[in-house]
């Protein structure tokens, strides 16, 4: 038996009365479970394993689809489930996590980065500033994003904005771009954000009014870099509306 945390992101029916489900786990990462019986009316585990629910689980041990023995629900996060704006903001996040995540790999840091975006989330933050953070801590820790923030060409600040180069992953200044780069513009206070991102606290972040266009090029460039890692088209994870307000 095993006994560990886990966050749920995905359920599939299975047979008659039973579900797959995917969890996120500290210690085994993404693990796919079964849960028996769970859909019959009497079931113990129903109302512990629903999608976004997290629970202190109870496994077998065999390796390709442990059962699920007990499930006590730790955290509900009842407003995301009961709100849709806010389930779909966490599906946002556990879009990107599921692929990030490897299976039967223990990845506590990127599970206790999932875990403050839900809780925060769930309590109402704005969701600019909880997302953009999000992306940013995981960015950081996949060993992504901008590693300092001078023109790759003539090392100096960037003034006015700069251009991140997708492919070299560094800035260019204005003045040095030259002819038409493949890269994306940020202005002077998206740069400025990227760089609150990596120094402050999220309750700091949280406290500042994010306009809206540079949550979403700070938003465009983390899911150019997370995505190009795991080569899909940033702009399906998309979760931010650059056009309309936030
Ligand atoms: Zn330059």
């Amino acid at each position: 038996m095993r006994k560990t945390l886990g966050l749920v992101i995905k359920k599939q029916n299975y047979g008659e009365t039973d579900r797959i489900i995917t969890i996120f786990s500290p210690d085994l990462g993404k693990k796919r479970i079964i849960a028996k019986a769970i859909r019959r009316p009497t079931s113990k585990l129903a109302g512990h394993l629903d999608t976004f629910m997290l629970s202190q689980l109870m496994l077998t041990d065999n390796e390709d689809l442990p059962r699920v023995t007990s499930a006590i629900l730790a955290e509900p996060f009842e407003d995301i489930r009961n709100q849709l704006t806010l389930t779909e903001r966490a599906f946002a996040i556990t879009k990107v996590i599921e692929r990030v995540i490897l299976e039967d790999v223990s990845q506590r840091a990127i599970f206790q980065i999932t875990l403050d975006a839900m809780a925060r989330l769930n309590d109402n933050q704005p969701w600019p500033a909880v997302w953009t953070y999000f992306l940013s801590e995981l960015a950081n820790e996949l060993g992504l994003g901008p590693g300092d923030f001078l023109c790759r060409q003539c090392h100096q600040k960037l003034i006015g904005g700069g251009y991140w180069h997708v492919e070299d992953r560094q800035f260019v200044c204005g003045t040095c771009l030259g002819e038409v780069i493949h890269g994306i513009f940020l202005e002077e206070n998206s740069i400025k954000l990227l760089q609150l991102l990596r120094k402050n606290s999220f309750m700091s972040i949280a406290k500042i009014q994010l306009p809206a266009f540079c949550a979403a090029q700070v938003e465009e460039l983390f899911l150019r870099e997370i995505t190009q890692w795991f080569n899909k088209p940033w702009s399906s994870y998309s979760a931010l509306n650059s056009r309309g307000g936030l």
